[in-house]
């Protein structure tokens, strides 16, 4: 964590980093690095220069862990939804199996009904034709 120059503003992140050899240390036998970053103040929006901390490096890293985290979680979310909706799918077709049997038998029970009355029509047909042969109405008389 850093500070802006400007208003002191504490800076956690940095926008970019790149790694400088340390003399100093090598001295001392470790392949030690120096990181530095460009920060940017969220508060004044200055840009400006410092040395990333081991802290601030912990702090990103913890960041970086913070997000795979959330990200796992809204994958878990995602995936229970899924889930959810293809059990939701599932019902639906099967509900609209039903249904189009449904149909097909109230159709049939329809089709039926109709050549039943057809039937029906046609002997009322004959009925009364024979009626008219009975009372002698001409063939003539009719449409
Ligand atoms: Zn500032």
């Amino acid at each position: 964590m850093v500070k802006c120059p400007k208003c002191g503003t504490e800076v956690v992140t940095p926008v970019k980093t790149w790694v400088i050899p340390s003399r100093k240390a090598s001295k001392r036998g470790e392949e030690r690095k120096l990181v530095m970053g460009i920060f940017e103040c969220s508060d004044c929006k200055a840009r400006f220069r410092a040395a990333v901390t081991a802290e601030t490096r912990a702090e990103e890293t913890a960041s970086v862990k913070n997000m795979v985290e959330r990200i796992k979680g809204i994958k878990g979310e995602l995936m229970q939804t899924l889930k959810n909706l293809r059990g939701k799918i599932k019902t639906l077709e099967t509900e609209r199996a039903n249904l189009m049997i449904e149909i097909e038998k109230l159709k049939k029970m329809a089709e039926s009904k109709a050549s039943a009355l057809e039937g029906e029509v046609s002997m009322l047909r004959e009925e009364v034709k024979s009626l008219r042969d009975l009372l002698g109405y001409a063939e003539e008389q009719e449409k």
